[in-house]
Parts: structure tokens; C-alpha cells; sequence
């Protein structure tokens, strides 16, 4: 069964699978707004928002869902989520503002990222949390409370190397936080300015997929918030970070299937999977397979909400006990900072066909109204496939007899510029005028790499909704999260 189609189905919850299936909705929208167009479905963030909170609930703990806004670029997402009760983590003083114009208020926000002195300012001024990367930031931060006659400061102490008990060492290096063995030193530091600074909480962000490494960062804020109480502060949260994840396939198998397909490939054992034999991260030196897949682990047991509940209901590393009851033994609220887990199935980028080559002595190219700026899945590892929204007849049937692989061509004159360099299998070939609507992009794959290469327009972006079994629609920057009738 080696030539049958190495599908990568997308998940799909019933929001953005519904909207799939209003192909002429969707139709009417490219044809006025053009290709490539980015949709956003703000309800989604709202539920996923909502699903992480009832992990805390579920643990008993209190805490704060913080938006990593830098994973979207969209008015109406950060909009929809100031009228829940989640909050916003600004990573730059652009964010800043655009969550305090789309309604946020300070309580509800942490400046994270680097930081120059108007970012921490305007954080200051607006009773805005900072997550402070180290001496630095905080003796600014001090200086410009004190200066500016502000309240006191709240500051989040963002830490890293953390060390295992006895062990190994966290071996992933950050260029961000402070290593948690100089604690000492930044709470002198803290004691010196404790008219101008209130250290709320420590916290952690790793960019890793591993629970284990994050297990030991966590036991070791533990720690850490001990060692402020000895000194007299009063921290009352754990900043957890983000990095919670997406499952972006449907189905285990496919994935476990297209990965060993490629070493397959790699091995030489099979046909070439992709554009020029690339191979993912893989390649074979005298006969034996080198490298590892620098791939997205796009198919997750445990991705979003259930992978922050695995980690609290983990035991700590040498403390032994669940480390959500280490929390909550220890008084902490717990700050969660996902980005790309809250933007899960939030948005969807749709592109034209513009041309099908069959003369190619391969597989087809279908070559797109868009290019792969406009979709970053690849460039962030992500595989997955993209789903046919035809412009005349109804969807095909994936198992039907039609199906075929395909290679997608951008619309940029430059060699590189395939939405993904992998054979694409589609349920049939598509014709000029189908529409391909990429899955899940809203999480840093539709804003991160968008260009204005050769001139082209980025795509325009559009906020939709399902009311009462008919779609509406309006520009990103028009939503609120109100109705026209004003309810
Ligand atoms: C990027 C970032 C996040 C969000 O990471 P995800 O992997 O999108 O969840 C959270 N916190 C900080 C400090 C970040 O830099």
C-alpha cells in the first residue's frame, strides 16, 4: 500500500469545519477581497480560553490565562478575549497599546519581551505586570516609578537553568530570564527598591515541547518563592509560560505513517516525499540514516488545556508530590502565557487556484494566489494538508478514486516559494478557481512571515461568525465583541 495517498487530515472542532463547509460563503469572500484572505473566528479563543481555566478550577487552584498576543496579529481575537475574563501578555509597547485599545486594562496585562524604557513606562503608568527579564529591567523599572511619581511596580521574576536536584542541569540555554542559582543577588536588589517594586510572583517560559524539563522549572519556582518570603515579600503566583502546543492532525496514524514514509525516503527505500528529495532534517551518510525530523510534532496526545493539566497532575521532580498540589500548598496562583495553544482553530487562511500544471514528468504543480509568507506552516515544521474548498461542484470524498499528489506553487517569482515543500495529497486535482483553505494558521502562521514581496498585498483579514446556521463576516479591525442591535 505504498502509493496509497499519505494523507495529513487537519483536526477540525465543529467551528471551523462548519465554516469549511459554506464554500460558497467562502467564495463570495475571496472574490471581494481577494486571495490570499485570512479569516478569524474570534469565538474559538473565547472557548479555548475558557477550557484552561477549568484545568486551574479542576485542580482547585486560582489563576490568569495570559494571551501570548505575539502569536496573532488580528484586532478581532484580542478584542473577543477582552470580554472574557482572560488577560494578555504584551510582548512589545505595540501590543501593549493594541490590547489597552481593544479593552484590556492594566490588572489584566503583563509586559513580557524585551523591553526599552517606553515599554516600561507605558506598563508602568497603566498598572501593567512586568515580567522582568533581570537586574537591568528592574533598576530601570525602579527608576522610572520613582522619577514619575507611579504606584508600585508589579513585577513577575522570569527565571531559567534551572537545575535538577543532583542531576543534569536543564541543558536548554535561553537568552532570556535570569539563571534561578542568582537568585540571591536580584533579591538584594529587590530590597533596595521596595518602595518602587512589589515582586508578585517567578515564572518560567520554554519554548520545549518536554514536561519533564518544565516539571523542573516549576519545582524550582517552588523554591524560589520560598526564598522571597524569607526575605519578607509576599509572591502569590507561579508564571508557568507558555508553550502548551496544537495537535493539528486528526489522526495518530497518518502521522505516525507520513514520518515513516520519510525515513522510508530518506533511506531510499521509497519515492522522494518532496521538492528535490528534501528530507525534513533527514539524509543518509554511507548507508546509514543521520539527522533527526525538524518537524512540529503535528499530531499531540496531550496538546492546550490537557497539557497543562498533565503537567500540574505530574509529581515534582524531587519533592515528589503532584506539583498542582505543591501549588496550591504553597498559596500560588498559577499565570499561564499560552499563545499558539489559544489561537488553536482560530483562523484559516484561504488561497486561489490559479493554475494546475500536468506536464510537469511528476506530480502536478497547483500554483496558488499566494505565497508562502502568507502561510507559515511550513516555516514553523507544521505539516499538514490543506482542505479544497471547489468553486462549483461539492467537496470529493478523500478515499474516492480521483486522489492525487500535488506540489503547491506561491506566486512569487523565486525558486523557493512552495506553501510547502512536500508532496500534497489532494482528494482530486484541483481546477482554476478552487479555493485551498489552509487549516489552524491563526497561531503565529498567518501574521509571523507575511511579506509585501514584489509588491503584493498581505492578505486582508476578516472576522467570522455563525448565526443561527448563516455565516457573517466583517473586517479584522471592525469586529467588537458587541451586536449591531448593541447587546
Ligand atoms: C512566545 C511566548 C509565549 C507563548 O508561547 P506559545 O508556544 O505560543 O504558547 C509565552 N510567553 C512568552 C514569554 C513568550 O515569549
Amino acid at each position: 500500500m505504498s502509493d496509497a495517498p499519505l494523507y495529513l487530515q487537519p483536526r477540525l472542532t465543529a467551528g471551523p469545519a462548519s465554516l469549511l463547509r459554506a464554500g460558497p460563503f467562502l467564495h463570495g469572500l475571496v472574490d471581494g477581497l481577494g486571495s490570499p484572505l485570512a479569516v478569524v473566528l474570534p469565538e474559538e479563543i473565547g472557548r479555548n480560553a475558557a477550557q484552561f481555566a477549568a484545568v486551574l478550577r479542576r485542580h482547585r487552584l486560582g489563576g490568569r490565562i495570559y494571551f501570548a498576543h505575539k502569536a496573532t496579529g488580528s484586532s478581532a481575537l484580542v478584542r473577543h478575549l477582552a470580554a472574557t475574563s482572560a488577560c494578555l501578555d504584551a510582548a512589545s509597547p505595540e501590543e501593549l497599546q493594541h490590547a489597552l485599545g481593544a479593552g484590556f486594562t492594566g490588572g489584566r496585562l503583563m509586559a513580557t519581551g524585551p523591553k526599552d524604557p517606553a515599554f516600561l513606562w507605558l506598563a508602568a503608568r497603566t498598572g501593567t505586570t512586568v515580567n522582568a527579564d533581570g537586574p537591568g529591567e528592574l533598576e530601570q523599572a525602579a527608576r522610572l516609578v520613582r522619577a514619575h511619581g507611579l504606584p508600585r511596580l508589579e513585577v513577575v521574576l522570569r527565571l531559567s537553568g534551572f537545575e535538577a536536584a543532583g542531576a543534569r542541569t536543564l541543558s536548554r540555554r535561553s537568552r532570556f530570564g535570569t539563571p534561578a542559582a542568582a537568585l540571591g543577588p536580584l533579591l538584594d536588589l529587590l530590597e533596595k527598591h521596595r518602595d518602587a517594586l512589589e515582586p508578585v510572583g517567578v515564572g518560567y517560559h520554554l519554548d520545549t515541547t518536554s514536561t519533564d524539563e518544565k516539571a523542573t522549572a516549576l519545582e524550582g519556582c517552588i523554591r524560589a518563592v520560598d526564598a522571597l518570603r524569607s526575605r519578607g515579600f509576599r509572591p502569590r503566583a507561579i508564571d508557568v509560560g507558555g508553550g502548551y502546543g496544537v495537535s493539528y492532525l486528526a489522526h495518530a496514524a497518518q502521522w505516525e505513517r507520513y514520518t515513516t514514509a520519510l525515513t522510508e525516503a530518506a533511506l531510499g527505500r521509497r519515492g522522494p516525499l518532496a521538492w528535490g528529495g528534501y528530507g525534513y532534517g533527514l539524509r543518509v551518510e554511507n548507508g546509514t540514516l543521520k539527522g533527526s525530523l525538524a518537524l512540529y510534532p503535528a499530531h499531540r496526545p496531550a496538546a492546550g488545556p490537557a497539557y497543562l493539566d498533565e503537567l500540574l497532575s505530574r509529581p515534582a521532580p524531587t519533592l515528589g508530590r503532584p506539583l498542582g498540589t505543591l501549588l496550591l500548598e504553597s498559596l500560588c496562583d498559577v499565570y499561564a502565557e499560552p499563545g499558539r495553544a489559544l489561537a488553536d482553530q482560530c483562523g484559516l487562511t484561504l488561497g486561489r487556484v490559479l493554475e494546475v500544471r500536468t506536464d510537469t514528468g511528476g506530480p502536478p504543480w497547483v500554483r496558488l494566489a499566494l505565497n508562502a509568507g502568507d502561510v507559515g506552516l511550513e516555516d514553523h515544521g507544521v505539516l499538514v494538508d490543506p482542505v479544497l474548498v471547489p468553486r462549483r461542484s461539492e467537496p470529493p470524498p478523500p478515499d474516492g478514486p480521483g486522489a492525487v499528489g500535488v506540489h503547491l506553487m506561491g506566486n512569487l517569482c523565486l525558486e523557493a516559494d512552495l506553501i510547502t515543500r512536500r508532496t500534497v495529497f489532494l482528494p482530486r486535482l484541483p481546477d482554476p478557481g478552487d479555493l485551498l483553505a489552509f487549516p489552524n494558521t491563526a497561531g503565529y502562521c498567518m501574521d509571523f512571515t507575511a511579506t509585501r514581496a514584489q509588491r503584493q498585498p498581505t492578505a486582508r483579514k476578516v472576522a467570522v461568525r455563525e448565526e443561527e446556521g448563516v455565516w457573517r463576516w466583517c473586517l479584522d479591525e471592525q469586529y467588537w465583541p458587541v451586536t449591531e442591535a448593541g447587546g
